[in-house]
């Protein structure tokens, strides 16, 4: 039998556009496909709980589409260097090929896999599969790192269109072969699944991980929501943005074909999109490699205050208002509806997103990395670059940061992107009777139309639990004592 290639899969759990899987097939060899869950290597940030139910779904997704090409995908645990060496030495491989990751942990492991099978004599390459451009590809004219997005998207797209998505390979050579890896253990033995109790039923019946399901909401999104995407995306109420975040995470659809579907939609008329529509829609796919942009030049960005008078902030250690905005029991009904959507579907509207971080940093003092923890553990999007880079950004210390003095008012955020209540009546079900006039602030209605609602305020859905104008006036205050102006 020929030497296998292995394929180590990562944040790239696809068929198609994967350039790994595309070369191995090439090569002709029996493939041995392999992922590594790694929580032991020095740095390695472990998976949160949704983030790691979507990965139980989307291997298992890969398994059975790697099996009607015969190609056995075998999973392992523990410290992807050890267990990398262990496969090579068992398989002598000709090669072993991957799709690159941006995160400092996951370069140095990498980096180090990389030298050691090279130093065996044997072929090791990799790929880029989850970004348009690589982050050190987008330069200045001057030729350095950018800090600002609109700039940074100018680079990009100076650099043309990104290339085209590679199709799936139709078949692998092999078929049948089982190169078998040491220590590789059955996907129910890495225990991703949340047992006793079993939470993740709001997750499961919001989501179809795995490749096909992530054509699907591609598709739906290009027929329904893409022709309302540039003025409806900051509606939390409507269905207008793609909801791909979680595949692109874990790769089970890549943006190079993100990027390419929605072109060809608009062009042969199978979405009413404008251009319009599609710009903004790709300058979104935009933040996102801004984001790997960042994590590039600051790989520390979850932990370490990209502006450093940031540092001297007066963070209040406060745990029970941390704990009340993760339970979406903050008294204002915006924010109550995006922590309780984020808990029960793993996902929150990216406008509430901004309005639930910009409350818990500026409204309640409580430090943005432990907003960036919770949602890290919740979201199965949750991602390195996207969420420390937007933490950052709300929080007024990033690169390209919101300015400080920006403290979205929940109350007019709650009018303007839910004017009807929808949104918050889906997920605040206290709130269900209120009328559209005062959902975004029951606490301003008579008693006579809160009790005609079923509605006693401190009872059955809590009072603010701080004043919007004392919060501000605090968090200006606050900010103002760092001096804004010394950058
Ligand atoms: C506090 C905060 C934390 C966030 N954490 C994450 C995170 O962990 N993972 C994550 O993928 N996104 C994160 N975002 C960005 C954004 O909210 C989500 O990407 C978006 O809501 C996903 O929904 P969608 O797929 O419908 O987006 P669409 O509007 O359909 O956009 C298409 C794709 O572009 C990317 N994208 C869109 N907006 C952004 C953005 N502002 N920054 C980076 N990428 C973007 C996503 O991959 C998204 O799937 C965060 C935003 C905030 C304010």
């Amino acid at each position: 039998m020929p030497s296998p290639v292995i394929v180590w899969f990562r944040n790239d759990l696809r068929l198609a556009d994967n350039p790994a899987v595309a070369e191995a097939a090439r090569l002709g060899a029996p493939v041995a496909a392999l992922y590594v869950l790694d929580d032991e290597s020095e740095g390695v940030r472990p998976l949160g709980g949704a983030s790691r139910w979507w990965l139980h779904h989307a291997l298992a997704a890969l398994e059975a589409d790697l099996a009607r090409h015969g190609v056995i995908l075998q999973v392992a645990r523990g410290a992807a260097r050890e267990v990398l060496a262990g496969a090579v030495e068992a398989l002598a491989p000709a090669a072993v090929l991957w799709n690159r990751r941006y995160d400092a942990a996951g370069i140095a492991v990498d980096t180090a896999v990389k030298a050691d099978i090279r130093a065996r004599g044997i072929r090791a390459d990799s790929y880029n599969a989850s970004l348009l451009y690589e982050p050190w590809q987008v330069k200045s004219r001057t030729g350095d790192p950018l800090k600002v997005f609109s700039p940074f998207w100018r680079a990009a797209q100076v650099l043309g269109e990104p290339p085209a998505p590679l199709p799936a390979p139709d078949r692998f050579a092999g078929g049948g072969s089982k190169p078998a890896i040491p220590g590789a253990l059955s996907l129910d033995a890495l225990q991703l699944l949340p047992r006793q109790p079993d939470w993740a039923g709001g997750l499961r019946a919001a989501w179809t991980p795995g490749e096909s399901g992530a054509r699907e909401r591609l598709d739906r999104f290009l027929q329904d929501g893409l022709a309302h995407y540039a003025d409806g995306r900051d509606r939390p109420d409507r269905d207008y943005t793609s909801r791909l975040s979680p595949w692109l995470r874990f790769g089970e659809i890549g943006p190079r074909q993100v990027w390419h579907a929605a072109g060809a939609a608009r062009l042969s008329g199978a979405s009413a999109a404008s251009a319009r529509d599609l710009d903004k829609f790709r300058a979104e796919l935009g933040w996102r490699e801004f984001s790997y942009h960042l994590l590039h030049q600051r790989p520390d960005m979850a932990r370490v205050n990209i502006q450093r008078k940031f540092d001297a902030f007066p963070w209040r250690g406060d745990e029970t208002a941390l704990q009340a905005w993760q339970r979406g029991q903050t008294g204002y009904p915006i924010v109550d509806a995006g922590m309780r959507q984020l808990w029960t579907t793993g996902w929150m509207h990216n406008r509430v997103r901004m309005i639930a971080a910009s409350f818990l940093i500026k409204h309640l003092l409580v430090d943005w990395r432990l907003g960036e923890d919770w949602f890290w553990g919740t979201l199965v999007d949750a991602d390195p670059a996207s969420n420390a880079a937007s933490w950052q950004w709300v929080a007024g210390s990033g690169a390209d940061a919101a300015p400080y003095f920006r403290i979205f008012n929940p109350i007019l955020q709650g009018e303007k992107f839910d004017p009807a209540g929808d949104y918050v009546r889906a997920f605040v079900p206290e709130l269900r009777g209120v009328p559209a006039d005062i959902i975004h602030q029951p606490w301003s209605a008579t008693a006579q139309r809160l009790s005609a609602a079923g509605v006693v305020l401190g009872r059955t859905y809590p009072r603010p639990i701080i004043d919007h104008d004392v919060a501000r006036k605090r968090a200006l205050e606050a900010l103002d004592a760092l001096k804004p102006n010394d950058i």
